[in-house]
């Protein structure tokens, strides 16, 4: 038994009649069953209240536009699926670019009219495809409410995700972009604490609570499926929302083309977050990875123009600038700042002795041992060679002296004896402080006491005031 043919329905919606009568005519004529609306607005009512198979609307319309109207029917789920083909008497890029980006099927010229026919047999058959999102089944609301909601929410939409692309012009660091991302989320969603993970060979995790959650961390890292000695960065806001019966936790993955590079997880203060929270988040987990790859690659990329390769520590460039910085920041709050040169005592027969490779042993035993006597706002950096500068703010002479003399004395005792028998290094220092000179004097002070150091038996620290007291 033959099937009964079913005449597919097509609404065709132009506020010119003429226009609506030569597209009726001929879609009719391949077998369409057509129905017109004479502008946006009537186009819209028909098409949620009845169902067709295409849509076929005229571009440059008073009221309601093409585009605007190819808007409205992708974005409520009555209409999502239908194919929709704008007409367009002035065919321009411009304008075939943003019927694509508003939901329209396909753009045509009506000079092209002809093809219209084999085009809409060709979309009724294929599942269509949107690029604009649902927002749900838009009830009851004129049309003209209903452009205007839609409107806003995809305005709201762009701007937020635009916001959250804006942070890797702002931020050159993972825990400063961070920052920015959970204040964002922050001033939109309640949260009692935000956290985003990022795999690696050792999961490294931010995070964002109040500082008297002591349970956040753990769930945090649980919710986003880190590895247990992940690297954990805590920022502590006190607005963060304190816990709550119907908390709930919300997990996003962070993808990079096929592959998941993290995820971010909030847990948010009530239990039944509405669709579109649910949607700010999907946002911002959809423009992360681009925000943290840029970032991560300037971090990485700052860290290695800033680092000294065979030590791991600041070089010098990195000490210059540090020296700078807290110089400025010294003569801005009337703090002082002294610095340290050290150098290494007899380094060449170190070298001379038990090779080149037993050299730069040593040299990363001395980086770290400095790294570890000195505090976390102080500077350690190889200057050059076998020469190391220390910077310590808001110290004075005195101060960094007593540091030198204790670093001095570790490097006496590193026990090198370990690494080559008969091998042991000590070093000599120049300590000097911040005074009318600026950076270039104080480095030039710090050097001549260094000299002086060397000159009076090498393994020891020389203040700079001292030297005119000794030689006077
Ligand atoms: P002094 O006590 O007067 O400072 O004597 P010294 O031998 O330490 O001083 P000198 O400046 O004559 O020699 C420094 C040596 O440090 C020479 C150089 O080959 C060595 N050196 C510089 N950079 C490196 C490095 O990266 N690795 C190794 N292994 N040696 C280095
Ligand atoms: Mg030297
Ligand atoms: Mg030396």
């Amino acid at each position: 038994m033959a099937e009964p043919i079913v005449q597919r329905k097509v609404l065709v919606i132009d506020d010119s009649p003429a226009c609506r009568a030569i597209v009726c005519a001929m879609l009719r004529s391949h077998g369409w069953l057509t129905v017109e609306a004479g502008d946006g607005e009537m186009g819209a009512e028909l098409a949620v209240s009845t169902s067709f198979d295409a849509i076929v609307c005229d571009h440059h319309m008073n009221g309601i536009t093409g585009t605007q109207l190819c808007r409205l029917l992708s974005a409520d789920e009555r209409t999502s699926k239908t194919p929709v083909v704008v007409l367009t008497a002035t065919s321009t890029r411009r304008g075939l670019f943003w019927a694509i980006e508003s939901g329209a099927s396909a753009y045509l010229a009506k000079s092209e009219l002809r093809r219209l026919p084999s085009l809409l047999d060709q979309l009724s058959r294929q599942p269509r495809i949107s690029n604009v999102s649902i927002q749900s089944r838009a009830g009851g609301r004129s049309v003209a409410a209903r452009l205007g909601h839609l409107l806003d929410a995809t305005l709201f939409e762009s701007v937020l995700r635009g916001r959250v692309r804006g942070i890797a012009a702002l931020e050159s660091t993972m825990g400063g972009a961070f920052r920015r991302v959970a204040s964002l989320l922050g001033s939109i969603l309640e949260f009692r604490w935000c956290a985003i993970a990022l795999r690696g060979h050792r999961d490294q995790v931010w995070m964002m609570h109040s500082g008297s959650d002591a349970e956040a961390e753990r769930e945090a890292i649980l919710g986003l499926g880190a590895g247990r000695d992940a690297l954990v960065e805590r920022i502590e806001e006190e607005q963060c929302a304190p816990r709550s019966a119907r908390e709930r936790v919300e997990v996003r993955a962070i993808e990079f083309g096929e592959e998941t590079i993290g995820s971010i997880a909030i847990a948010a203060a009530d239990q039944s977050l509405s669709s579109a929270d649910a949607a700010v988040l999907d946002w911002v987990a959809a423009e992360l990875p681009a925000v943290l790859q840029l970032t991560l690659l300037l971090e990485q990329t700052t860290k290695h123009a800033m680092s000294d390769e065979l030590t791991g520590i600041a070089n010098r460039r990195a000490a210059r600038d540090f020296l700078e910085r807290s110089v400025v920041s010294a003569r801005r709050n009337a703090h002082e700042v002294s610095v340290a040169m050290l150098d290494i005592d007899h380094f060449k027969r170190v070298n001379d002795g038990f090779g080149h490779d037993v050299g730069d042993v040593v040299l990363r035993k001395v980086a770290a041992t400095l790294a570890a006597a000195v505090r976390r706002s102080d500077l350690v950096a190889r200057w050059g060679g076998e020469e190391f500068l220390l910077v310590f703010p808001q110290t004075g002479e005195e101060g960094a002296r007593l540091v030198c003399e204790r670093i001095r004395a570790r490097i006496e005792g590193l026990g090198l004896a370990q690494v080559r028998v008969g091998l042991s290094v000590s070093a000599s220092m120049g300590v000097a402080m911040l005074g009318d000179d600026g950076p270039d004097g104080v480095l030039r002070r710090a050097d001549e006491a260094l000299y002086c150091a060397k000159q009076s038996g090498r393994n020891r620290v020389i203040v700079d005031s001292e030297r005119y007291s000794k030689s006077a």
